[in-house]
């Protein structure tokens, strides 16, 4: 019989990507990408994994005929990329297919924690309505806000069109000023903070931008300033932000991602002025499913001496196992 490239399934993954993978390709499951649950034999014959978890350059380095680790999700920090780059070997991420799900999310979120609509259904569903009559009126509001993007890329640019749908002046901060916007570009976080009341922080994790999200941006952020998170719990110092929001430094923030997943600091669970979701922002049958197939189509196009489709930019120049 025709021998089938041997893709790892490292940890938990999403089934559908479990269920081509098994379908396209010889499988090798372990339950976590760790290098001492890799067998001697398994180590020589992986030649792809495809995973959902943090993949690190010792694990990278127990398989000699890796060429192409494909990522679910278009946040590859966990996957050490730049050491990938180093074997020759080809990340992919899927980009694009979940921007405006995460998009979509966002502006609920955002919603939710300016006019509390989860606190108001809660109230609803309590008998409270009855007993107690109207649900108090709104501290928050959308209305007259300025909003600021850092990280204005796929997703950031869905976001802010959303928002200036809703008639919200758009500024923004990313390293490099885009030319397609005519929105003010801030060259500094603070610069941006300062500026705005409603601040989206969707960049990317990793050590660029660590702890972005200090306590001096938060007071640049102000009084009636809202936070909302939606990239990587890394970005925002989590206990800067627990003082702002205590102190009133800041007055409110709506977050998806969080520092130490899945743990939440009790300090938010216990503040009013918060709205938490358990990193969901691109989770619909729907999304998850393309983004599995981009997954799958990643490493059925390399695999095949084409171009792997959606190569993160460390490691473009091993996209085709052509080159190899
Ligand atoms: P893009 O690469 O398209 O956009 C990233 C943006 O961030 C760019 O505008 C980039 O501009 C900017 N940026 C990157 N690094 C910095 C930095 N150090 N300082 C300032 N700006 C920076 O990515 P996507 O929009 O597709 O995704 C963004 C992130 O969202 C993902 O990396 C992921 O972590 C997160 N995400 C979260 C999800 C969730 O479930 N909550 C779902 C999907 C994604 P420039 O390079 O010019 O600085």
């Amino acid at each position: 019989t025709e021998t089938r490239p041997v893709i790892l399934l490292p940890g938990n993954i999403n089934p559908h990507v479990r269920a081509r993978v098994e379908a396209e390709f010889d499988s090798v499951s372990i339950s976590a990408a760790d290098p001492a649950l890799v067998s001697e034999a398994d180590a020589a014959r992986v030649q792809g994994i495809a995973a959902m978890t943090g993949i690190s350059a010792a694990f990278i380095d127990r398989f000699p005929n890796l060429g192409i680790i494909a990522n679910f999700g278009v946040g590859y920090d966990a996957v050490d990329a730049k050491h990938a780059a180093t074997r020759g070997i080809v990340v992919t991420n899927t980009p694009d297919v979940l921007s405006d799900e995460v998009a979509d999310t966002t502006l609920g979120l955002i919603l939710n924690t300016l006019r509390e609509l989860p606190r108001a259904e809660a109230y609803l569903r309590a008998g409270r309505w009855t007993a107690e009559g109207p649900y108090p009126l709104t501290r928050l509001t959308l209305r007259g806000r300025t909003a600021g993007i850092y990280g204005l890329g796929r997703i950031g640019m869905a976001i802010a069109e959303r928002l200036a749908a809703f008639g919200l002046p758009i500024h923004y901060h990313t390293r490099n000023r885009r030319t397609d916007v005519d929105w003010p570009w801030h060259d500094t976080l603070s610069g941006l903070a300062g500026a705005v009341d409603l601040l989206v922080v969707v960049v990317p994790g990793g050590a660029a931008t660590e702890n972005a999200v200090s306590t001096e941006v938060l007071k640049a952020l102000g009084p009636d300033g809202v936070l909302i998170s939606v990239g990587r719990g890394s970005t925002v110092d989590e206990p800067a932000l627990i003082a702002a929001l205590s102190s009133g430094t800041i007055a409110a923030a709506g977050m998806d991602v969080f520092a130490r997943e899945p743990h939440v600091p009790q300090a938010l669970l216990d503040m009013p002025n918060v709205c938490l979701l358990p990193h969901v922002a691109s989770a619909s049958v729907a999304t998850r499913k393309a983004m599995a197939d981009l997954v799958v189509d990643n490493l059925s196009a390399w695999f095949a001496g084409k171009p792997a489709l959606t190569s993160v930019p460390e490691t473009v120049q091993h996209n085709s196992a052509a080159d190899r």
